[in-house]
């Protein structure tokens, strides 16, 4: 579903994607770890066309990523993402970041969009939130929003980069439980995380990156009993 094939990128003279050669079929999960700087931030946004690249191929479902308008909205709506901070609209109610992008981009009616955020927000646990302000929701309670919003515009794959770090140990788990049905039920999901139980329960696959480069991927029992390069050997001695 998602492939990119021989990917560089450049910030300046740092070589920060190298040669990145990944494959993410329909339905998997495929956690991304590695240390910090190593890249895996620049990997997501550049799939979702938030960076550029220089060399290579970047295709989701068999169509290269798109360079500019009508198009690259369909595909910011194709790939969903969910980051760190949680990005929400400050201004607007929870029930209005949901429903924005499927106004605009999808071209629902606004009665159509509010019906599928409540059964949304219902699923990620706030939608008794709905009339209330990002500021007025806990972090975790925001991060499920975040996740439903993206949900909204139907998304071929998600994108997740370290969703829960900025959050307090207790609301971790509400949303890698999320995540964790979203990946039960088929989400292509790709998942830069540092929580190695939610990799050991929800992932297909495991990639690690180091110095912008893919150094090994395996199952989540290969590389977290087996790891065979050094660095990750390093890696995973210093996290576990
Ligand atoms: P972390 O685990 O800390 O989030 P990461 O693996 O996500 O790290 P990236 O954020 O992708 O790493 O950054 C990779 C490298 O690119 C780092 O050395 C970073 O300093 C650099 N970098 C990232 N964004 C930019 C930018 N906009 N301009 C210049 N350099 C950048
Ligand atoms: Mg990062």
């Amino acid at each position: 579903l998602v492939v990119l094939s021989g990917v560089n990128k450049h910030f300046g003279d740092l070589h920060v994607l190298k040669d990145i050669d990944l494959t993410v079929h329909r339905g998997e999960v495929v956690i991304v770890i590695g240390p910090s700087g190593s890249g895996k931030s620049t990997l997501c946004r550049t799939i979702n066309r938030l960076e550029t690249y220089e060399s290579g191929s970047i295709s989701i479902d068999g169509k290269p990523l798109p360079e500019e308008g009508a198009e690259l909205a369909k595909l910011r709506a194709d790939v969903g993402m969910v980051f760190q901070s949680f990005n929400l609209f400050a201004h607007k109610t929870i029930l209005e970041n949901v429903t924005l992008g499927p106004i605009k981009v999808r071209k629902q009616s606004k009665a159509e969009a509010e019906k599928r955020a409540m059964e949304l927000l219902a699923r990620v646990g706030v939608d008794h939130q709905a009339s209330k302000y990002p500021a007025q929701l806990s972090g975790g309670q925001q991060q499920r929003v975040a996740i439903a919003r993206s949900l909204a515009m139907d998304p071929k794959v998600m994108l997740f980069d370290e969703p829960t770090s900025a959050l307090d140990p207790e609301m971790i788990t509400e949303v890698l439980d999320v995540m964790t049905s979203l990946a039960k039920e088929g989400m292509t999901m790709v998942v830069v995380t540092h929580e190695m139980g939610f990799a050991n329960k929800a992932a297909d696959r495991v990639v690690f990156m180091a110095d912008g480069a893919i150094l090994e991927q395996g199952t989540p029992q290969e590389f977290f009993n087996h790891p065979k390069t050094d660095r990750a050997k390093d890696f995973l001695g210093k996290i576990l």
